[in-house]
This record gives C-alpha cells, structure tokens and sequence, in this order.
C-alpha cells in the first residue's frame, strides 16, 4: 500500500472548487440545545432553513385557500347557469376573489407576510373571505344555501392558528354580519315570509356555529399537542447524536452514517473517504493552558473544521481529541482537498490564550473499497493518521489501497 503525504504534494489552492457551503447542520432547536457554543454558532444558518421551510408550509396552506376559493366559485358558475345569481353581480365575485388571491399569492411570494405577527395571515384571509360570503349572501339572496357550509370552511381554516377567543370574534362577526344581511333584505323587500325562513335559518347557525368553534378548539389542541411532541422527539433525537461538549456530531452518530455510506456505495459504487483527525500535542496544550483551555481549542478547532467540509460531508468526534470526517460520495483527490484545507485552516488560524506552541491535526485518509467492513476502512484510516504523526504531524497523509486489494473487491462482488 502506498502512503502519501500531501503536505508536498497539495498546493494551497483548492484544486476542486467548492461549490457548496459549509456542511448544512440540522442544528437541534434554541431552546431544547444543551449543546456547546459551537452548535448556537450555527443556529442562525437552521433558522434560515427553517424560515424557507415554514415559508413553504405557508403557500401550501394558501393553495388551500385558492382550492376553496375555485371551488366556492365554481359553485356560483353553476347558481348562474341556473339564474339565481346575475351575471353582473357573478363577475363582480370573481373580480374580487381572483385579485384578492393573486394579491394574497403575492405577498406571500415576496416574503410580505414575515414581517406581520400572525405570518399565515389566517385572521385577514379568513375576515376577507367572511365578507366575500355575507357580500355573497347580500347581492344573490338566493344562493343562500352556499353561505353556511362555506362559513364552517372558513371557521374549520381559522382553527389551528387562531386562538379561541379570535375564533369566537369571528363567530360573532358571521353572526352579526349575517343577521344584518336578513335585515337589509326585510328592509328592501318587507317580505315577512322570507324573513322568517331567514330567521329561523340564523338561529339554527346562532345555535351550532359556536358549537362547532369549540370542538374545533379541542381539535386544535389535539393537534398543538402532537406537534410539541413531534419537535420534543427530533430533538431528543438530534441531542442523542451530539457530542455534549462540542455541539459536532458524536461517535454513535458517525458510525451509523459510515455503516449507511458503505451500504449506499456497495449499492451505487459511488466513491466513499473517510478521514480521522487528531490534534497534534495536545496533551501538551492541555498541560499549558488547563483542561478548560484546552475543550476551548477543542471547541474553535471543530468550528473551522465544520466551516471547511462541504454540505454533506460528515464531521464529529469520534473521542478525545480524535474526530472523524465522512465524505459521500467524493472521490480521494477531492477529499484530499477538503482535509487539506483543514489542515492549513488549523495552522493558520490565530490562536489566541496563551498558547506556546502552534495548534495543528495529523489527517489519516482514505478511500472506501467495496466491500470492506466498515472496521477495516477505520483501521487503514487510522493507520494513515499514524503515518502523519511519525511523519512530523501537521499534514494529511492518504493511504492508497494496493490495486490488489481492489481487484480482491472486485473479484468478491461479481461473485
Ligand atoms: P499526538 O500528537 O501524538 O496525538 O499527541 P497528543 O498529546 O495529542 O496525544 P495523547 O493521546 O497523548 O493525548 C491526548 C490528550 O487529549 C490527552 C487528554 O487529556 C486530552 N483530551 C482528550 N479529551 C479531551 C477533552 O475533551 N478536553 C480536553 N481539554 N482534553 C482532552
Ligand atoms: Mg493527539
Ligand atoms: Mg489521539
């Protein structure tokens, strides 16, 4: 096997352009993180996806709304194909609901919506459609009958982000709104007979309506329940794959994503490296500056290390001062690249505290060979990182499997 060290041979350029950020950490949640400063370093870079993420549940909630709205449309179509609604007055509804819900579709694409406190914009979205229903109910009296099961649409919408109280105004206000309509319509028409079916068709609403609000609230908390329980999981399980001091991913976690990547290399044949990391003296440091000191260098050294792999690449601590990073499918040259760049952006970096001597890591590298068991593919790694100590630290030294080794795998595979 051929063992080569990179500190001759790896100019400080990079010779793969990264394209990629730094790695894309699912840092576990603020509030639940009892990890390092190391992982809070990183919670703005979570809270932007996160953002993205909500911002997309947000427009496929409003799809929704634009489903609701075709379909109470589409309902109105058929009313005026039947004359009981005016064709002035029908197109004067679509008017309204088309530019309310491309202005709607634009706001929530130019990102409007996040600087209000509500960022569903539930509350107008359901107000604006409350009015477009008694509007409705105003100009087409005789579409009546489309009124109340629209209205429970719009409640059953309002319910998983409005709190009880805006859930009961908005009751009131259908109610109020819609006892108004039946008053104007006597007023206009002094039909008693309607007025009295309309009555007694508002004090059936009067009567269920709040009924309806308040198992809709059970529902609500039903689901406000389920949904801290479900952040409570990921992150008790993103916790269990932290390493408590540094915030970076722990030994338990690394050896479940090396055993997956070997899986998906076995299945794909894309390229697999892995490289063990380990701080040179450290002991040395530690006896220096304290042991306090010395989780800071710890600390600061797995920063730099997670701002120089690429999104995908794996980096934990494997245990003491020894770390691990995993490479998916890369092959060797550009996993030399990325420990290279590691290597150099430790022994560039200012160290600060009193420390004596520069701090630098010994980089083992290697590329998986199909087939391997994930311990023999540990061990070479590890044999490499050994060669870099003996060699005068500070440098990352590849270990090339013999062409033996991989005919061997070859040969095993096809069989
Ligand atoms: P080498 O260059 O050969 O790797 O020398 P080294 O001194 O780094 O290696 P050695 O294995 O002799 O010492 C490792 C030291 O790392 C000893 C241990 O006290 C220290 N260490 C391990 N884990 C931690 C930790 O979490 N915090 C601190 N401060 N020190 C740690
Ligand atoms: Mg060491
Ligand atoms: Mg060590």
């Amino acid at each position: 096997m051929a063992h080569t060290s990179t500190k001759d041979i790896v100019p400080h350029t990079d010779i793969f352009p990264l394209t990629e950020g730094p790695m894309d950490f699912v840092e576990p949640p603020p509030a639940a993180s009892a990890v390092s400063a190391t992982a809070a370093a990183h919670i703005p870079r979570q809270d932007h996806s996160l953002d993205k993420s909500r911002q997309a549940m947000r427009l496929k909630r409003l799809r929704l709304v634009c489903l609701f709205a075709g379909l109470y449309l589409s309902i109105l179509i058929v009313f005026h194909s039947q004359r009981l609604i005016g064709r002035e007055v029908l197109a004067g509804i679509v008017v309204v609901v088309v530019v309310a819900m491309a202005g709607l579709y634009g706001i929530f694409f130019s990102g409007l919506n996040q600087k209000a406190r509500e960022k569903s914009l539930t509350a107008p979205i359901a107000l604006f459609a409350l009015a477009i229903l008694l509007w409705t109910d105003y100009v087409a009296p005789q579409s009546r009958m489309v009124f109340v099961p629209f209205l429970f649409l719009v409640v059953a919408y309002g319910m998983y982000r409005l709190p009880q109280q805006s859930m009961l105004l908005l009751t009131a206000a259908a109610l109020a709104g819609d006892a108004a309509v039946i008053a104007l319509h006597y007023l206009q028409q002094m039909d008693a007979g309607a007025f009295r079916s309309a009555l007694l068709h508002w004090l059936v609403l009067a009567l269920t309506l709040p009924g309806f609000v308040m198992l809709a609230g059970r529902v609500r908390r039903l689901h406000s329940a389920l949904h801290k329980a479900g952040v409570t999981i990921r992150n008790i399980e993103e916790h269990a794959r932290r390493d408590q001091l540094l915030g970076c991913y722990n030994r338990r976690y690394l050896i479940a994503v090396l055993e997956e990547q070997k899986r998906l290399s076995d299945e794909t044949g894309v390229p697999l490296c892995l490289a063990v990391i380990d701080l040179d003296h450290f002991k040395s440091i530690n006896d220096e500056v304290g042991h306090l000191a010395g989780d800071e260098v710890l600390r600061t050294f797995a920063r730099i290390a997670q701002e120089n792999v690429r999104q995908g690449d794996v980096f934990g601590r494997y245990g003491g001062e020894e770390f691990v990073l995993i490479l998916p499918e890369t092959p060797l040259l550009a996993a030399l690249n990325t420990a290279e760049r590691i290597r150099d952006q430790v022994e560039r970096h200012g160290w600060q505290g009193g420390l004596k001597r520069p701090v630098t890591v010994s980089i083992g590298l290697t590329q998986y060979i199909p087939g391997e068991s994930v311990l023999d593919l540990f061990s070479r790694t590890d044999t490499a990182m050994y060669l870099a100590k003996r060699g005068g630290r500070n440098q990352v030294v590849v270990e090339e499997p013999s062409i033996e080794l991989w005919q061997a795998a070859e040969t095993e595979l096809s069989v």
